[in-house]
């Protein structure tokens, strides 16, 4: 395919319309499942970063002096249209990053559709202006936007992350700069349209493209950003943190995670093939997957019997496909890093049960990996400590509860963290013993409005409900009201 038959997505969103970037440097978009390109689009310069900041700069007095039901309106306006072009977003997100067709259209689309839904109802009920309390009847407390956002997002989970920081954002009157992954800026390119469908005022919501050392760069070190919303790796985390740190931008990181999966003797009997499933879900490529699962030694030789079947029985195929397959990994570089950790669990001396180097059967075009189970891993093992971002399951013995809190939270991260047991004393008791920002107990999901975020090297943020609000407001305290 020659350059002029690709998705053509060079054009940046700025204060209302479509531009020109001002430099030429296009850059391809490597479809996963094939290797081959499958779309162009532009790295921005540090001029078209500049145009984007000052149009979000200027348009913000306006937008967050505006009633907070017109903004909702038109994030009801956007909801609408987001469902109504869900199948092109599904057809984007898979063709960006490798996830199936059908599981793009059930859990990436849907994520965000879930998202703007949930946060119309909190900004709905979010009380921006309140008492401080009854001993202090002339003190008021003030909720008011931090002012011009940037919105520097990853490509795992492209609409849960941009619908995460945007819709919230603009909900309480700040501007936005996005800056979605080099990697998978497609989806994103698509939002700004139902953006602009939508109506929202010129400037309020901006798009430009690049990567990290590039408009990601320019964006946390820029004078006029008042705030960094980040979610990547914890590498780039620290970058951007150092970078906003001589312009004392607020920064919330939201990172990487390596979760443990604790599973007791007394737990269900679909717990390890949930936990396999889930460790493998979306190709391995979530920060919260459960990568380490802990098994009570009496039950350990079992569940490794379970892990190996699930992962034998798992279909790896082409993003296009439909079924219930897992699709390839992002990219190359995803690819040869997992292919190296993947060695190195067996060097360290793992017992490699399903699945290792190298690709599936049928798939030697592709960025697929081999779904993975190690036995026997030890906490000191590298594949015990570093997020491998790929369909890699580590599994190791435990004896004690106490045993098991210490090897779950031997870690830098602290995401999320999951237990199986039906000892219901016992879920409580770990729960508050795991130190990381959400404990999944029993496979049961988080509600709508919970917060997500984590503990130590996963992040100091929290998304989604009246927390993930509160993340783009600065709280003024008034006197004498
Ligand atoms: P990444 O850090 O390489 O890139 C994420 C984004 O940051 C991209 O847009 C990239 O261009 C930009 N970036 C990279 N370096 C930068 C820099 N120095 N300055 C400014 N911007 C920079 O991460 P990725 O590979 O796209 O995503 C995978 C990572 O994201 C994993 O570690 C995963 O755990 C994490 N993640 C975390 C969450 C969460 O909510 N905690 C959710 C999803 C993904």
């Amino acid at each position: 395919m020659t350059t002029a038959q690709l998705v053509d997505r060079r054009r940046f969103y700025i204060n209302g319309g479509w531009v020109e970037p001002t430099r030429s440097h296009d850059v391809e978009v490597i479809d996963p499942s094939t290797e081959q390109p499958c779309a162009v689009i532009s790295y921005g310069t540090a001029a078209d970063t500049d145009a984007a900041v000052a149009a979000a700069k200027a348009v913000f007095p306006a937008w967050s002096a505006t009633p907070v039901e017109d903004r909702i309106e038109l994030i009801e306006r956007l909801l609408e249209i987001y469902k109504r072009r869900a199948d092109e977003m599904a057809e984007a997100i898979s063709l960006e990053m490798g996830a199936p067709i059908e599981m793009a259209k059930a859990s990436q689309v849907t994520t965000g559709s879930w998202h703007i839904k949930n946060f119309i109802r909190e900004l709905k009920a979010f009380d921006f202006d309140r008492p401080l309390s009854d001993h202090a009847p002339g003190d008021r407390i003030l909720y008011e936007p931090v002012g011009v956002c940037a919105l520097i997002t990853p490509w795992n989970w492209p609409m849960n992350q941009v619908t995460l920081k945007v819709v919230p954002a603009l909900g309480v009157g700040c501007t936005v700069v996005l800056k979605p992954s080099e990697v998978a800026p497609l989806s994103s390119a698509l939002f700004a349209e139902m953006i602009d469908e939508a109506g929202f005022p010129a400037g309020v919501f901006n798009l430009v493209n690049g990567d990290g050392p590039g408009v990601g760069t320019q964006l946390s070190g820029h004078p006029d950003i008042d705030m960094v919303s980040f979610t990547g790796s914890t590498r780039a985390g620290v970058a951007i943190t150092k970078n906003s740190a001589e312009s004392v931008k607020r920064v919330a990181l939201e990172l990487g995670g390596k979760g443990a999966n604790i599973i007791f003797a007394d737990a269900d009997a679909k717990a390890v093939t949930r936990g396999v499933r889930h460790c493998f879900n979306n190709s391995g490529q979530s920060c919260n997957a459960p990568t380490r699962m802990l098994v009570e030694r009496s039950m350990y030789d079992a569940a490794v019997e379970t892990a190996k079947k699930v992962a034998e029985q798992t279909a790896v195929d082409l993003a296009a496909h439909e079924g219930r397959h897992i699709g390839p990994v992002v990219s190359e570089v995803q690819y040869n890093k997992i292919q190296g950790l993947i060695a190195k669990g067996e060097v360290e001396g793992a017992r490699l049960v399903a699945g290792g180097t190298g690709k599936p059967e049928g798939h030697e075009h592709g960025y697929f990996v081999r779904p993975t189970v190690f036995a026997d891993v030890s906490p000191e093992m590298t594949i015990a400590k570093e997020e491998i971002f790929g369909p890699v399951l580590s599994i190791m013995p435990f004896d004690t509860e106490e045993e098991a809190v210490a090897i779950a939270n031997d870690t830098a991260y602290g995401l999320t963290n999951y237990v199986q047991t039906t000892d219901v004393d016992r879920a409580h008791r770990i729960a508050r013993l795991l130190r990381s920002g959400m404990v999944q107990m029993n496979g049961e999901p988080q509600g709508a409005g919970a917060p997500f975020g984590g503990y130590g090297q996963s992040g100091n943020g929290r998304e989604g409900g009246v927390w993930g609000i509160e993340e783009f407001c600065e709280v003024k305290s008034v006197t004498g009201w």
